[in-house]
């Protein structure tokens, strides 16, 4: 029953109005701090992983390595999930969810020197700061 309503889910999900991302999974080991699920958080987003961890290691202040198999995001530093949640939030905020009709269904065009956020689900094409 459960596998089966799994299986009918689909790949992005929508409740109402919000997106939920998969939250990611940190483990912290040694002096480093791993988001194991990290692929499947980039797959999820449709972005590429190299932005996102461009993003939240500017934001966390810390260096980022993504481990070349599984894709790993390795973080420098003790980081508490508390402080990785919101910022992924608002990495999915301004460069997934499209502000005019809160959809994900967006791709990031990169145009001259700007970075766009096209909206494939009502058209509008959004500015948004460069990472
Ligand atoms: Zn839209």
């Amino acid at each position: 029953m459960l596998r089966h309503a799994r299986e009918k889910l689909p790949k992005i999900l929508i409740t109402g109005e919000r997106f939920h991302p998969p939250e990611p999974e940190v483990v912290i080991e040694g002096g480093q701090t791993h988001i194991v699920n990290f692929r499947e958080i980039g797959e999820t987003l449709g972005r590429d992983l190299k932005l996102i961890a461009t993003f939240l290691s500017k934001k966390l202040g810390t260096p980022y390595m993504i481990t070349e198999k599984e894709k790993k995001l390795v973080l420098t530093g003790r980081i508490r999930p508390e402080l990785i949640k919101p910022r992924l939030e608002s990495f999915v905020n301004t460069y997934v969810i499209c502000p005019v009709c809160h959809r994900p269904d967006t791709v990031l065009i990169r145009y001259k020197r700007s970075l766009i956020l096209k909206c494939n689900a009502c058209g509008a094409e959004t500015p948004v700061p460069k990472i």
